[in-house]
């Protein structure tokens, strides 16, 4: 089966800042794969560039979704082939309701369906039925704001859903419905999901096929869920060696080839 996301030595700029370099990422249908690594190792920035962002300039490789070149596309175009990210800091948007953004959205539902759908959602998130007619993310807590991505997430029903660190300033009760959520989605929709976590603790909940670490913008190690405990047992401390020593092996290689 061919890759529903397939990344390729893939380098990202900002600023002239190199963030990204030789990552490479494969992940199918249903999937579920997860990103740990320490602050700043450039998660974000992979969520980002998948998605679109300006920000972000692809220098190097490939990616490609469902065969398709993602690079020249915009974000809209994007979300239309069915990526969707949950933003690690949703922005406020005072005066749009989140009713108006999934009419904006999820428009081929129609309206009854989709008020139906949203309703359903909202009440599965545990989140007062006021939250589809008020200012979208406005004056809502950190937990509030992931849940109101996960209820985005229900109705859009995307092929792959990116979320960005959906597990952090939650308690353990949103982490459970979230979870739920997420498991429901992949069994009923065969929704694949790149998830960027800190917390082990999430790997309890779900069942990952793939988990990486991610380190100074690489992919330094890749393996099953019970990485999620080595990790916890040991710290990235381990992981640090292992990319030193690839990286003075790299350079001797290509010494040598010279
Ligand atoms: P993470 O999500 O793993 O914490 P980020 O992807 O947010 O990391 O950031 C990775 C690195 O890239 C950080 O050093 C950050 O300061 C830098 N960075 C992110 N975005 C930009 C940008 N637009 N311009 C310059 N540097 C950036
Ligand atoms: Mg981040």
């Amino acid at each position: 089966m061919t890759p529903l996301l397939n990344i390729r030595n893939l380098e990202v700029t900002s600023d002239r800042k190199k963030i990204i370099q030789q990552c490479s990422l494969h992940i199918r249908k249903g999937e579920v794969h997860i990103i740990m690594g320490p602050n700043g190792s450039g998660k974000s920035t992979l969520c980002h560039t998948i998605m679109g962002h300006p920000q972000y300039r692809v220098t190097r490789g490939s990616m490609k979704f469902n065969d398709v070149n993602l690079q020249k596309l915009s974000p809209t175009e994007r979300a239309k082939l069915g990526l969707f990210l949950a933003f690690q800091y949703p922005q406020a948007l005072p005066g749009v309701s989140l009713g108006q953004v999934m009419r904006a959205t999820a428009h081929s539902m129609p309206l009854p369906k989709l008020k139906q759908a949203l309703q359903n959602a909202l009440q599965s998130m545990q989140l007062a039925e006021e939250f589809a007619t008020r200012s979208l993310n406005e004056h809502a807590s950190g937990g509030e704001k992931k849940r109101l991505e996960m209820v985005q997430l229900m109705l859009l029903k995307p092929k792959l859903a990116i979320l960005d660190e959906i597990d952090s300033g939650i308690d353990i009760d949103a982490l459970k419905l979230i979870t739920q959520a997420i498991n429901e989605q992949r069994a009923q929709q065969k929704t694949s999901f790149l998830i960027i976590t800190h917390y082990p603790r999430l790997l309890q909940h779900l069942t990952p096929d793939r988990v990486h670490i991610m380190m100074h913008g690489r992919i330094v190690h890749s393996g099953d869920s019970t990485l999620g405990k080595q990790l916890e047992q040991e710290g990235y401390a381990a992981f640090e060696y292992t990319h030193k020593l690839t990286r003075t092996l790299r350079k001797k290689q290509t010494t040598q080839r010279d």
